[in-house]
């Protein structure tokens, strides 16, 4: 943004006394100079306030203000912090910029944050029954109808741009009887292909299950039924395409070396420990869960 003073420090344009900086943020001293220590953090990408920061930002912001309160207590003899945020003007917003307020603390230090605001005449359980939300999003994702006789997964992969920045997601469903949940995964990379995002989603999908099998919560070695709407992962198992690169020492029938040799070898290895059967669905069609892991997989390069 042109006009905004913290996009003119993030950029150097207007000087300031930096804290940190790290890919997502940049942190400075407050001009206040009020309380030692006093510490803005702004993310390096412009949002106005938490009502406009996409959650995966915000989630690496709030990890980059963790890490510099963190830094006060192990490094500079505080022994706590205050964070806090306005959002909007009418909660005292002064620079429609995003930012972090970091106050490090020592027992004693004179600095009163709270303030006594009285009592409200409507009773908790009042405002309780006024403020109430559930979130929809969570409530609409019951995906217990769509559990079997075995566990299945659910994957998809995509990309922005082939090659580009790409992610994956799934949905794990555990079969028919078992004590244990339904569990979502996602991921990405910065540089990748359409290919190896729907390579990841299995590979990471049957890691997930491993993963349970290694901490004791089912037992190992059972079927899995992987739900895909790659043709390219789905036939190289369903038509031997798999069976006949390895024979060829990775070569295709063409003659040229297989791409994505190190996924494909992961995943075989781990398809090796197990009956794993591939089902092709239609992509981006009518299946509540296909697009559901597209919904995940998009997810990470949208923001
Ligand atoms: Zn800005």
């Amino acid at each position: 943004m042109k006009d905004c003073l913290f996009c003119k420090i993030v950029k150097g344009d207007v000087s300031s006394y930096k804290v940190y900086e790290d890919e997502n943020v940049y942190a400075f001293l407050d001009v206040a100079n009020d309380v030692y220590g006093h510490t803005l953090v702004v993310p390096k990408k412009h949002y106005e306030n938490l009502m406009d920061c996409p959650d995966r930002t915000l989630g690496k912001i709030m990890a980059s203000v963790k890490k510099i309160g963190n830094h006060f207590v192990n490094d500079c003899g505080f022994e706590g912090y205050n964070t806090f945020n306005n959002n909007g003007k009418s909660a005292e917003q002064a620079i429609m910029h995003l930012h972090f307020h970091i106050y490090p603390r020592k027992t004693n230090d004179g600095i009163k944050i709270s303030q006594d605001f009285g009592k409200q005449e409507k009773s908790l359980e009042e405002i309780s029954k006024e403020l109430y939300f559930e979130d929809e999003k969570t409530e609409k994702l019951d995906f217990s109808s769509y559990r079997e006789e075995c566990d299945v997964l659910y994957t998809d992969g995509a990309c922005s741009g082939n090659p580009g920045k790409g992610g994956y997601g799934g949905v794990y469903l555990p079969k028919l009887n078992s004590n244990l949940e339904c569990q979502e995964f996602s991921g990405g990379d910065d540089n990748t292909t359409n290919n190896r995002m729907e390579l990841m989603a299995v590979i990471e999908g049957l890691k997930l299950i491993e993963d349970k099998e290694e901490s004791g919560f089912k037992e190992k070695g059972e079927k899995v039924k992987v739900y895909s709407d790659s043709a390219y992962v789905v036939n190289a198992f369903n038509q031997n395409w798999l069976n006949n690169w390895k024979k060829n020492g990775w070569r295709s029938s063409g003659g040229g070396e297989v791409l994505n040799i190190d996924l494909w070898k992961e995943l075989l290895s781990l398809t090796e420990k197990r009956e794993v059967e591939f089902i092709k669905v239609k992509g981006h069609s009518d299946n509540a869960l296909n697009n559901r892991c597209d919904a995940l997989a998009t997810s990470y390069y949208k923001e």
